[in-house]
């Protein structure tokens, strides 16, 4: 039973919120015809010019911890930031909240040592470089991370890093990448295990960038073959054999990060849709005075504001310290289900319109729709709340 709530952000958030919304309305939106946005992405030049104009708006990485320049905003605060950061797909990667960095810099904060904050955090935190988190493998981590196949050899002072990984975001032109591994022999042997690497190095080899349904995140998502890596003994994310525990720290609030974002978007195709639903007659009225058009727009304002509710309620619990991992969980299904749902009945009230790259909506529907397998599809996330069910445990 859910009791107490209270989401109610203060007052500068709120602020904060606006300002964000007004920056990506009047400044992000008009770059979304740009040819810099290409099939894999913005490029790094527009991605770095829309930060500098988010750090002229003042609305730069505000998530961020305060040592880095941010005002290290609780999750609840991130849910009504983000979401005004998502009105544009491209409003995220200019405020800097973009997947994978915002989990990254998360992970970082919670698990990095002072010399790797210095190292790779603060770079990252301030914008300067971008990052990327290897673990889905080919034929291997995926659905079940249990399937690793990349393996970690101690050899003297190093280790010795061997696998390939694919899907990996945002790996062309990272200046690092977290890698889990499974460490291959000694007392530890097949315990996973994150590590920190810089980029570019040659043991790390982008087969190729591949062409995907989605085409939000700077530098695409590459496949990666890894041979021979040798990084330092103290190369280690926190401490070995707990890669997948620090996977979970980084995804319980990376998830939610996700539905804050893509329920920007949502809100815009319902904003779009409407639009046209009540200027475009047929039949000797407009499209929104059919019952048939209104109707979905109806559905549509349901379904981001039961997805809007599922985010707070979930934010609020990791803010009071809890792990969330059920409540998360039910988010990411309700939350990319839902706004999957708005995409598509955005585009079928548009029309033919709605097929053609003349608004927006096609592009949100396409992205929507990666959505529903990152982050754990939806069938992972019902089958492991439906066996905590079965088993009592919830
Ligand atoms: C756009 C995009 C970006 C990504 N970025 C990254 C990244 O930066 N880093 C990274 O490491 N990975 C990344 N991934 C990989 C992503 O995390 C995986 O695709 C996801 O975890 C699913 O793994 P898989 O692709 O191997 O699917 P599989 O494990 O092969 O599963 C295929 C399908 O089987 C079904 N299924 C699996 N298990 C169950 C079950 N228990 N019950 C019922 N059905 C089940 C589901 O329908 C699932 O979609 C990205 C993926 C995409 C699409």
């Amino acid at each position: 039973m859910i009791v107490d709530l209270n989401f109610a952000p203060p007052a500068e958030v709120i602020d904060l919120a606006q300002r964000v919304s007004d920056f990506v309305k009047t400044r992000i939106v008009p770059y979304e015809k740009d040819p810099r946005w290409t099939p894999h992405g913005p490029t790094d030049e527009l991605r770095v010019e829309m930060n500098d104009l988010a750090r002229s708006a003042g609305v730069f990485a505000p998530h961020v911890p305060k040592e880095y320049g941010g005002v290290g905003l609780s999750q609840v605060g991130r849910a009504f930031v983000f979401e005004a950061a998502g009105y544009s797909i491209l409003g995220p990667t200019a405020i800097h909240c973009a997947s994978p960095d915002e989990g990254n810099i998360h992970l970082l904060d919670v698990v990095a040592r002072p010399d790797q904050r210095a190292h790779f955090l603060k770079p990252l935190a301030e914008g300067k470089i971008r990052s990327c988190f290897a673990m889905t493998e080919p034929g291997g981590a995926g659905s079940d991370p249990g399937m690793l196949q990349a393996t970690a050899r101690l050899d003297g002072n190093e280790w010795v890093i061997n696998g390939r990984k694919w899907l990996i975001t945002g790996a062309e032109g990272a200046g690092f990448v977290i890698i889990m591994a499974k460490v291959d022999g000694g007392p530890q042997d097949g315990h996973a295990t994150l590590f920190l690497a810089d980029l570019p190095d040659p043991a790390i080899r982008i087969e190729r960038t591949l062409d995907t349904i989605d085409s939000s995140f700077t530098g695409g998502h590459a496949v990666l073959e890894i041979k021979d890596l040798r990084l330092p003994a103290d190369a280690v994310l926190g401490e070995v054999g707990k890669g997948f525990r620090y996977a979970q720290v980084r995804l319980a609030p990376a998830r939610l990060s996700h539905c804050m974002r893509w329920l920007g978007s949502a809100v815009r195709a319902q904003e779009i849709a409407a639009d046209y639903a009540r200027t475009r007659v047929a039949f000797g009225k407009t499209l929104g005075e059919h019952e048939g058009v209104s109707f979905m727009l109806a559905d549509n304002h349901m379904d981001i504001h039961q997805a809007r509710l599922s985010i707070l309620h979930t934010a609020w619990l990791l803010d009071k310290g809890e792990r969330a991992s059920n409540e998360s969980s039910m988010s990411k299904v309700v939350c990319s289900e839902a706004i999957a749902r708005v995409a598509d009945r955005s585009m079928q009230i548009l029309g033919g319109m709605g097929m053609t790259r003349d608004t927006v909506v096609e592009r949100i529907f396409r992205d929507t729709r990666a959505f529903r397998i990152y982050d754990g599809p939806s069938e992972v996330h019902r089958w492991a709340l439906g066996a905590r069910i079965v088993s009592g445990k919830m």
